[in-house]
């Protein structure tokens, strides 16, 4: 067998996509929170969020923290736990 060139595997690994931050929705600014975070403060606007991972690599603003213990704590209760 004659030997292969492997170049398609690095272009699927590089895609032209930012993943692992989100836009505060306060100031717009790009964040990237530590990997399973489920708090991050704004370091541009001290606007605390609480986070929620879409999937390991793409996290979602769910709220602002203040607001969404009670909220979250419902939304539990309702799922009937994780
Ligand atoms: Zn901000």
């Amino acid at each position: 067998m004659a030997a292969s060139n492997k170049k398609e595997t690095v272009k699927q690994a590089v895609a032209g996509r930012t993943t692992g931050q989100f836009r505060c929705l306060y100031c717009f600014k790009r964040l990237s929170p530590p990997r399973g975070a489920t708090e991050f403060t704004c370091p541009n606007c001290n606007y605390a969020w609480r986070v929620w991972w879409f999937n390991p690599g793409e996290p979602r603003i769910r709220g602002p923290v203040w607001e969404n213990y009670e909220k979250l704590t419902k939304e539990k209760m309702q799922q009937g736990g994780v």
